[in-house]
């Protein structure tokens, strides 16, 4: 393997639901792994459970703290550490107290994050819509968990992207469940919408970069979904696709293409130091 900067657009904290993404977890790897930086969102968000059904309050955790957790992550561990806040758009508004942390923490808060499916919410509902405004007024680009469903499928984020033609839109997974063929497609013809590899297969990244090229896909994992190796195995020692990411890619994309991918756009387009 190269030595090659790396980072990871696309990693996750918190407890909830079944998961149980420790901030350890997160550095252990980017150790391990030698990952320079990392994006996070804090799952601790989540609204609705896998089955698309709204957890009873005493389980919800409001926005303002959920992100709250996030800064003081980021604080502790400067220029590795980013964050997307994850928003709440079902079941909670916009607070003065919301829109004040995000003022005061500019300097760690790099895109804000969705999850319509945990939200159980259509990407496209004019529930969002305040949401995105608020990105807009920002100037935070929009990353959100793109499927097969009703909520979160691709098209649904093509639709708002044409709404919001001054905000740029990830979608992560392209399509998660998908070959990504429609989100490649749909990533093709906007020029505000962009995609990342969480889950997705070598053959689907390098078929993006061979339509598209390499400037509008960013590396991205849910890294600590699977411990610290996610990059490497599951917790049942079976293999993780992203080692392909390591160890093929490289002799299979042009170089520049490659730095793009696993470094470069995300550092550029999110503004890290
Ligand atoms: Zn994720």
């Amino acid at each position: 393997m190269k030595t090659q900067r790396i980072i990871d657009a696309h990693v996750h904290i918190g407890r909830s639901l079944n998961f149980d993404m420790k901030e350890t977890d997160v550095l252990e790897a980017m150790k391990k792994y030698n990952i320079e930086k990392v994006l996070v969102s804090n799952s601790e968000s989540a609204e609705a459970d896998h089955e698309q059904k709204l957890l009873p309050q005493e389980l919800q955790i409001s926005q303002v703290k959920s992100l709250e957790k996030s800064i003081k992550f980021a604080n502790e561990n400067s220029g590795k550490v980013y964050v997307a806040p994850w928003f709440k758009p079902k079941t909670e508004k916009i607070s003065d107290e919301l829109i004040n942390l995000i003022q005061k923490n500019l300097d760690v808060i790099k895109a804000v994050k969705f999850h319509p499916y945990h939200s159980a919410l259509d990407f496209d509902d004019c529930l969002m819509e305040p949401y995105l405004d608020l990105a807009e007024q920002f100037n935070l680009p929009v990353i959100t968990h793109t499927g097969t469903g009703e909520n979160d499928c691709p098209e649904k984020v093509y639709n708002m992207a044409k709404k919001f033609p001054k905000v740029n839109f990830i979608m992560a997974h392209m399509g998660l469940g998908s070959d990504n063929v429609i989100a490649t497609e749909l990533i093709a013809i906007l020029p505000n919408l962009f995609g990342d590899t969480a889950w997705v297969p070598m053959e689907s990244t390098i078929n993006f970069i061979n339509k598209i090229g390499s400037q509008k896909l960013f590396f991205g994992t849910d890294l600590p979904i699977d411990g610290i190796d996610t990059y490497h195995h599951n917790p049942r020692g079976e293999r993780s696709l992203y080692q392909d990411y390591f160890e093929k890619l490289p002799d299979l994309i042009a170089q520049e293409d490659y730095e793009n991918l696993m470094w470069k756009n995300a550092l550029n387009f999110f503004n890290l130091d």
